[in-house]
């Protein structure tokens, strides 16, 4: 079965309500295949996710980039599920690796989250991916595969996840994986899911793959089998997004 391509911006961190309106503009403008070719979703920080939601075009969608690990109340400095449904908020990124990695989220508290935003009614980018010393001691597949296996340990229904394959060594770093190693990996993870939950959700889950991709190695990227897409940082700040978006297979 056909996967559409999903393209996710992430923007992190950044941004002042002017420099958000500026982005959006220049999305809005853009010309971009047709939605049943390529879906575009972008996650600003959690204040702008209103002002983004109601001047972003249609045919884009926007997703917060985490939250709470289940129903909200005295957890001060979090925002629940509820809250992003309540916006009309219809994606999350759950398990990036800033978050894994600096705010000490483990594999089983990121699964936990999947589950729960999933149970809410929200669709999750959940991310995984492997540090620099893991894949140079050769473990990168055990790495994603426990990272995917303690989310599929606690979701039974896949048809609302995309799956992020973002090596943390690639991100925010300039240094792209090759198109043979984001397919290895992705390769890997598709075999994964079809021995560990059914050759359905191998066949049908996205998965993207998402670390320094920029309007230039986009291309390669994107022709590669298991590709499905990207989930861009720094480059979704500026105009080259666009071309990002243009490469969708
Ligand atoms: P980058 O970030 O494109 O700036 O490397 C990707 C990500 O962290 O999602």
């Amino acid at each position: 079965m056909a996967r559409k391509f999903f393209i996710g911006g992430n923007w992190k961190c950044n941004g002042t309500t002017e420099e958000v309106k500026k982005i959006v503009a220049t999305l809005n403008e853009a010309q971009v295949p047709p939605h049943d070719v390529v879906e575009v979703v972008v996650s600003p920080p959690f204040v702008f996710l209103p002002l983004v939601k109601s001047l972003l075009r249609p045919d884009f969608h926007v997703a917060a980039q985490n939250c709470w690990v289940k129903k909200g109340g005295a957890y001060t400095g979090e925002v629940s599920a509820e809250m992003l449904v309540n916006l009309g908020i219809p994606w999350v990124i759950l398990g990036h690796s800033e978050r894994r990695l600096i705010l000490n989220e483990s594999n089983e508290f990121v699964g936990d989250k999947v589950a729960y935003a999933l149970a809410q009614g929200l669709k999750v980018i959940a991310c995984v991916g492997e540090t620099l010393e893991q894949r140079e001691s050769g473990s990168t597949v055990n790495v994603v595969a426990a990272q995917t296996k303690a989310i599929a340990e606690r979701v039974s229904n896949w048809a609302n996840v995309v799956l992020a394959y973002e090596p943390v060594w690639a991100i925010g770093t300039g240094k792209v994986a090759t198109p043979a190693q984001a397919q290895e990996v992705h390769s890997e993870l598709r075999k994964w899911l079809h021995a560990n939950t059914s050759s359905e959700v191998a066949a049908t889950t996205r998965i993207i793959y998402g670390g320094s991709v920029n309007g230039a190695n986009c291309k390669e990227l994107a022709v590669q089998p298991d590709v499905d897409g990207f989930l861009v940082g720094g480059a979704s700040l500026k105009p080259e997004f666009i071309d990002i978006i243009k490469s969708a297979q």
